[in-house]
């Protein structure tokens, strides 16, 4: 764990969150400003900064995957979601404790707004 890490502190309890399914190596928890009718974020329990260092890590990715998975059957989006890894300076990453956002409950629209 990682003190000065938000998504760490969720893990460890000492910051509240609304969780909706957790595995040994995965916590899914409601996003505090949510951008769709659904939007839970998946998270490993152990730090891995972004996307990059999760795929370094091949059991982990799969269980976030997974879990992914099971929080879109769990929320009902039968219809069908999005699963976002945002990274870096040009994906918009804010929290640097990779996360999976699974968003729907409605149509999403375009997948990017054009430049
Ligand atoms: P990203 O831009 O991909 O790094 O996304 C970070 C996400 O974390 C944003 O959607 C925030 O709304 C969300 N977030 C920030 N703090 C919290 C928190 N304490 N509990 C739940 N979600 C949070
Ligand atoms: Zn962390």
């Amino acid at each position: 764990m990682e003190n000065s890490c938000l998504f760490c502190r969720i893990v460890a309890g000492e910051i509240p969150a609304t969780i909706v399914h957790r595995t040994e190596s995965t916590v899914a928890f409601r996003d505090i400003d949510p951008k769709a009718p659904t939007h839970v974020l998946v998270i490993p329990v152990t730090h891995h900064a972004n996307v990059t260092e999760l795929a370094a890590d091949p059991a982990a990715a799969a269980d976030v995957l997974a879990a992914a998975a099971k929080v879109a059957e769990l929320e009902g989006l039968d219809e069908g979601f999005r699963v976002i890894f945002n990274t870096g300076a040009h994906g918009g990453q804010e929290v640097f404790h990779v996360h999976a956002h699974v968003v729907g409950g409605a149509p999403l629209g375009p997948m990017l707004s054009r430049q």
